[in-house]
């Protein structure tokens, strides 16, 4: 990767900027999303406890799907049993996101605390045509999507890793309030051969700096990554990478929608038959789809 030549262009809006500290021995991702994340909770009008979570899944997503080193497909999905039951964030190489939620409304309402109950994390890597898909699986812990991710980093890659999530609503003068979502993920990379003990000391404090990121620092579309990497770590060695342009976008066609149909019984789809027509809603953008029965 090229160290960035766009640091001066001032990108803050839908942008994924990686980069590294030290020799390279400490990488990561600053996310931060104020149209896109807007158009995606506003479209779907979920409550918002809702979007909130859903945010911070779009941002964990992204953060994780930007890194991968081919064309291909992250996803991560959520179930529980608590008032939120489903969280979908589906993120495609160099930087389309799209996302959805299910949840019981009345459970919403009256439960203040946990939203995620018990339920597991499934992040999936398809690298497409006739590659086996890579999927790692672990449990929620604590209702918490940081907690559970760092379950997922241990169990499944091994790598050490440090991350916050935000998501909130924020209105800037003369606009009207809209939703950002924000993220910063350190990794420790792992180099094992040439890991020194200045690798290992660089870690330890750039974790500890990463701490004293704010939650307003996450979600403040004015200021960009390179300045808040400045403020966290301007005593280290910081190397910012050209950054990735997020945009919203639905892979969905009536030819996934056929071949989606294959694996539903006759039962399913004589519920949602109208008119001799199965009649199929997209649940990430909610196009509609009628495919002749
Ligand atoms: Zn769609």
């Amino acid at each position: 990767m090229e160290p960035s030549k766009l640091i001066k262009e001032n990108i803050k809006d839908d942008v994924i900027t990686p980069f590294s500290l030290g020799r390279n021995s400490v990488r990561g991702r600053i996310f931060k999303s104020g149209n896109v994340v807007n158009n995606i909770l506003s479209q779907h009008e979920y409550p918002e406890k809702v979007n909130v979570i859903l945010g911070e899944t779009i941002a964990l997503s992204s953060m994780l799907g930007s890194a991968l080193k081919f064309d291909g497909k992250f996803t991560c999905q959520i179930n529980s049993d608590g008032p939120i039951n489903l969280l979908i964030a589906d993120f495609k190489t160099p930087g389309s996101i799209r996302a959805y939620a299910h949840f019981k409304e009345e459970k919403i309402i009256a439960d203040t605390r946990q939203l995620l109950g018990n339920g597991h994390m499934a992040m999936t890597i398809d690298q497409g045509h006739e590659m086996e898909n890579y999927q790692g699986i672990t449990q929620l812990k604590n209702g918490n999507l940081v907690s559970s991710a760092y379950s997922y980093f241990q169990d499944s890659e091994q790598i050490p890793t440090k991350l916050f999530l935000a998501c909130g609503k924020v209105k800037y003068y003369g606009q009207k309030e809209k939703w950002i979502s924000g993220g910063i993920i350190l990794q420790k990379m792992p180099n094992q051969d040439n890991q020194t003990i200045e690798d290992n000391d660089l870690w330890n404090t750039t974790t500890h700096l990463l701490d004293t990121v704010t939650y307003d620092e996450l979600i403040d579309l004015s200021l960009n990554a390179e300045d808040l990497l400045y403020r966290l770590f301007n005593e280290y060695d910081t190397t910012v990478y050209s950054p990735i342009k997020l945009k919203h976008s639905c892979q969905c066609s009536k030819n996934k929608i056929e071949s989606l149909l294959k694996s539903f019984t006759e039962d399913d789809i004589e519920d949602i038959t109208i008119d001799g027509n199965i009649v199929i809603k997209c649940e990430f953008c909610g196009k509609d789809y009628k495919v002749k029965r």
